[in-house]
């Protein structure tokens, strides 16, 4: 079977205890292939080639380190089709969604950042004849970056991309659910002449291996993306070490539809904000608020929509559902659609675990569903199912549908549908979330500020603001006088 290696230190190594976890196709319920079990040590040894590689790295030329990183995204490019298959297989998402969103956007992840840093700039302030201050501005250090399972090399990729390029060197951690796609990339990372160091990889479980970055002295900045449990308890290491943190994680996101919408607009965008990755995308719309008088045909044509999602085996062109990527978060979702049954809602339409036929009997799939009859402040419509699980509930007015929206302690996302410019313009300034999308959804440039409000995240990644993250500034006074 198998067996995913450590990056550390340029080379692809057992972690020091020889241990290993499983790891699944969800698709199939079989374990495929085998995961490091690494521990405290063999982060100890990444940081050590971290800090060792430094130097070198933030001192080089930033149009040689940016040459080294656009060779690994051309590299990612070169074999496209064999990393959006592994990241399918490994996560259980449609492989066209692979190829669509997800290794396309890991190459673009990396490119930006890699261009990027060539451009970047620091401020000077003349005072009189007095005085010049500049603002010098330099690599942290060694950065930890610590990414989740459903988009699993393009939120690497993410947190990496804009690390390497202000010219930290890094110690990262993919999500132990889905490791082969990072695994994958060191050995590109290898073959474009990236120098050792400059990346490790230490696989294994958030506990373990994630708990040992957070708490390594010599790790100045954490980049994480992935739960608010999770982030929460980051923080509470990180925060006493004076740690610089930047923590992107859950949502609970509204989708804000009023009457004068471009219906079928709104309709096809919706089914993909709410189902796409099987709704395991932080981004995806799981409220859905109508206005009264459009409810009823929305509903009706939405559920018929999603009756008509093709859900089976990820590895067949026409797939639009695929697998959820674990039996523990199946039975997650699961336990919150028995949850909102119980709250009073209404099922219009899946509910239930699929069986899958052939390959795919043993997968983890659940039918795209579609709940009615709650209240915005039920548990179903305050926690975070991460599934393909929405509620769809009416609404009369903008003042009614802002406070449903902002009821949760979430604050990542929103979505609003109205060809009314002046109401785009309110309700966006209204609804508590870091990305309003209006008559769109992941419409992304990479350049805006990205992430959340309230129980969201702190921080913004995307643009300057990731590479300015990465570095140190100081002030430098010189007396002209
Ligand atoms: P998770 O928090 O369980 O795990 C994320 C990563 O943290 C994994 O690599 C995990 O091994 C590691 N980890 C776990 N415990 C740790 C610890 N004590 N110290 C350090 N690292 C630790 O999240 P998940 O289940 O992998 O991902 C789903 C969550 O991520 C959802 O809540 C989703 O909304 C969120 N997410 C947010 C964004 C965003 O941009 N805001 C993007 C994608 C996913």
């Amino acid at each position: 079977m198998q067996k995913i290696l450590n990056y550390i230190d340029g080379s692809l190594i057992a972690p020091t205890s020889n241990q290993y976890l499983d790891n699944y196709n969800p698709a199939e319920g079989k374990i495929y292939s085998l995961i490091p079990d690494s521990d405290a040590t063999d982060v100890s040894k990444a940081v050590d080639a971290a800090k060792a590689a430094f130097l070198e790295w933030s001192t080089m030329p930033v149009e040689k380190r940016s040459a080294i990183l656009l060779k690994i995204a051309d590299l990612i490019d070169r074999d496209f089709e064999k990393l959006a298959l592994a990241e399918s297989i490994d996560n259980g998402k449609p492989v066209s969604q692979a190829k669509s969103l997800d290794i396309p956007r890991a190459a673009a992840n990396i490119r930006f950042y890699a261009t990027g840093a060539m451009h970047a700039a620091s401020e000077a302030h003349i005072t009189g004849v007095e005085a010049v201050n500049y603002t010098l501005r330099t690599p942290i250090g060694v950065a930890g970056c610590i990414s989740p399972w459903n988009l699993p090399l393009y939120l690497f990729t993410w947190k990496i991309a804009p690390a390497l390029a202000a010219g930290c060197t890094v110690v990262a951690k993919p999500s132990e659910i889905t490791p082969m796609t990072a695994f994958l990339l060191t050995q590109l990372c290898e073959e474009a002449g990236l120098p050792k160091g400059v990346l490790n990889v230490v696989h294994g479980l958030g506990p373990k291996v994630g708990q040992a970055i957070i708490e390594h002295p010599d790790i100045i900045a954490i980049s994480f993306t992935g739960g608010t449990v999770t982030g929460k308890k980051i923080a509470a290491t990180a925060a006493p070490m004076l740690k610089k943190l930047s923590l992107e994680l859950g949502g609970k996101n509204p989708n804000i539809i009023f009457a004068d919408c471009d219906f079928e607009l709104t309709l096809s965008t919706t089914i993909s904000s709410s189902f796409s990755n099987q709704g395991e995308i932080c981004l995806c719309g799981s409220r859905i608020f109508v206005e009264r008088s459009l409810f009823d045909q929305f509903t009706e044509e939405f559920v018929k929509r999603t009756k008509a999602l093709a859900i089976g085996d990820p590895l067949e062109p026409s797939t639009r559902i695929g697998a959820l990527v674990s039996e523990g978060h199946m039975k997650k979702v699961l336990s919150y659609i028995k949850l909102a049954k119980q709250e009073g809602g209404k099922i219009l339409t899946g509910g239930k675990q699929v069986a899958v036929s052939g390959r795919c009997a043993g997968g983890y799939f659940v039918e795209p569903t579609v709940i009615v009859g709650l209240n915005h402040d039920c548990r179903t419509n305050q926690e975070e199912i991460f599934g393909p699980v929405v509620t769809i509930q009416p609404f009369d007015t903008e003042e009614e549908v802002l406070g449903y929206a902002n009821s949760t302690t979430y604050g990542l996302s929103a979505t609003i549908w109205t060809e009314n410019l002046k109401r785009a313009h309110r309700i966006s300034a209204g609804v508590k979330s870091g990305i309003i999308w209006v008559n769109c959804w992941l419409f992304r440039d990479l350049r805006t500020p990205f992430g959340g409000m309230k129980q969201s995240g702190i921080g913004r990644e995307g643009g300057w603001d990731a590479l300015k993250f990465f570095t140190e500034t100081k002030n430098v006074c010189i007396k002209l006088s």
